[in-house]
């Protein structure tokens, strides 16, 4: 009798704490809806950010910047925040890049140095341009090489056509498209035949051509829709590599093929720094109960530079931020630690994160779960559980309070497989801690924005950003507040149909910490 009381009891006192949980969650996760929706600051940060400080490719002076900014935004708000160096970079500051047809007629041209391109050291340089011949083999290239002296060297294909696909399929009729196509894949072909001709990989090949006495390199890196190229880094290492627009660079290459000798101008400012710091910038809110577990944000903070990096990754980092602000208004007591990574060198592989993973044993052992961000401006669509067997369980119960019209653009697979690679969270899947991606829609994310010159300000759809921030504190919020600590058991893995064999867990890799 006395047992069956005590059980009564205890169940009686266990329904109503469960109630008053229920009730707690829902009243804060309310607050968390309200705050994002009535006084967001993600406009404000996103300019700041991508217009103000501009890109942030690492070993910049503006990768500096932006950790400053974010550190004193951070304080602003009253959370603490700090940059942790752990390693070097080379470190270069881009100037103006000037472009110019001057002959046969004037006409400035669009395009930019690529990253870690050499300067003209203060003049601008006038010459040629010449294709890169079609040699039989590497000896008859190499009696070619002193042709370029003195001659802006053109390495890229000429396109087939300037309309993505897409504008084919709705305009042209259907054998005209599969012409252009047939057309495209033999001319594609060709050039790489071309290339490989050399006997030289890409690099070799500029330092080639910068040896031979060429004034510079001119590539163009089409993204296969208008008005977009990706921009990457330089390959030479005395002379300019210049990406130019498709339109431009068509009529260069029409130009010189039909013996105009058109001749072009360029002038490229950039300074070498020598070796700078290379580090992360982390935020934190203290936990309560449980300091030393932890609940992470992350978001690389580095980005190429041919725009501004905003959907790569200032969208990501800007929901994390939020997301921070937030918590910090709204929760600010959080039974477990709340900490935020916001990379460096994440396009370089992932380098901050992994940094982070090798020199934080004591967090990353402690991880109850981390979220990361890091493909383009949409919605949150999939969340997939990395190979742990149990996250359907804790995921599940997280997602569950989030609101259905956030929950319901979401596609979860569980147990998932492992992520190699991609983006940070990788960095701790692979040791074997629960590290979650936010996958969100695309917004022609692979063509129009990723590493393009395009991918600025004007791309970030901020209601699906804010949609993001308020899922992220949602899913921040739940993690601190689990009784349990996620379980970390792996599932056993799918056997691979074709080689037979069984999928193994993605190994750890080092942090690159030297820049080479
Ligand atoms: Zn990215």
């Amino acid at each position: 009798m006395r047992f069956f009381q005590q059980t009564l009891l205890a169940g009686c006192f266990l329904i109503s704490t469960a109630g008053f949980a229920q009730n707690n969650d829902s009243l804060i996760i309310a607050a968390i809806v309200k705050e994002a929706n009535e006084h967001s600051e993600l406009e404000t940060i996103a300019h700041q950010l991508t217009d103000g400080i501009g890109p942030r490719l690492v070993g910049t002076p503006q990768m500096k910047k932006a950790a400053d900014w974010a550190i004193a935004k951070y304080k602003e708000w009253g959370i603490q925040a700090r940059i942790e160096n752990w390693g070097e970079w080379r470190g270069w500051e881009r100037g103006i890049t000037h472009i110019d047809l001057v002959s046969p007629r004037v006409k400035s041209l669009e395009g930019m140095q690529l990253a870690w391109s050499p300067s003209t050291k203060g003049k601008t340089v006038t010459g040629e341009t010449i294709i890169l011949a079609d040699q039989p083999d590497s000896l008859s290239f190499q009696k070619w090489l002193p042709a370029v002296k003195g001659k802006f060297v053109l390495i890229s294909m000429n396109q087939t056509t300037g309309r993505p696909d897409y504008n084919w399929e709705e305009w042209a009729t259907t054998a005209s498209f599969e012409k252009m196509k047939k057309e495209r894949d033999a001319q594609t072909t060709a050039w790489r035949k071309r290339i490989s001709n050399t006997g030289l990989n890409a690099k070799a090949l500029a330092l080639a051509l910068e040896n031979a006495g060429a004034a510079g390199v001119v590539i163009c890196n089409w993204s296969s829709g208008f008005g977009v190229n990706k921009i990457f880094g330089a390959n030479t290492t005395k002379i300019p590599t210049i990406d130019v627009a498709l339109e431009d660079y068509g009529m260069l290459y029409r130009l010189t093929e039909s013996g105009v000798k058109p001749v072009i101008s360029v002038r490229a400012d950039s300074k070498e720094l020598g070796k700078v710091p290379t580090f992360n910038t982390l935020a934190e809110i203290k936990g309560t109960e449980k300091p030393n577990e932890y609940v992470m944000l992350s978001a690389h903070f580095d980005s190429w530079d041919g725009g501004t990096g905003a959907t790569d990754n200032a969208t990501g980092t800007i929901v994390m931020m939020e997301a921070m602000r937030i918590l910090r208004k709204i929760y600010p007591n959080p039974k477990r630690t709340i900490l935020v990574g916001h990379w460096g060198s994440e396009e370089q592989g992932l380098n901050g994160s992994r940094a982070f993973v090798e020199d934080h044993a004591e967090i990353v052992d402690n991880l109850q779960a981390l979220f990361n961000q890091d493909n383009g401006t949409g919605r949150v669509a999939n969340i997939s559980g990395q190979g742990f067997l149990h996250a359907y369980s804790y995921i599940g119960r997280w997602l569950s309070k989030v609101p259905q019209e956030i929950r319901g653009e979401i596609e979860t697979s569980f147990p998932g497989s492992p992520s190699g690679g991609g983006s940070d969270y990788a960095s701790f899947v692979a040791v074997g801690a629960p590290a979650f991606s936010l996958s969100s829609k695309s917004w022609s994310y692979g063509n129009y924005t990723w590493h393009t010159n395009r991918d600025t300000y004007d791309k970030i759809v901020f209601d699906d950003v804010r949609n993001n921030a308020i899922l992220t504190a949602i899913l921040v919020y739940m993690a601190c507040e689990d009784p349990e600590k996620t379980s970390r058991e792996k599932a056993v893995l799918p056997i691979n149909s074709r080689s037979g064999k069984q999928a193994e867990w993605p190994a750890q890799r080092k942090a690159n910490r030297t820049g080479n």
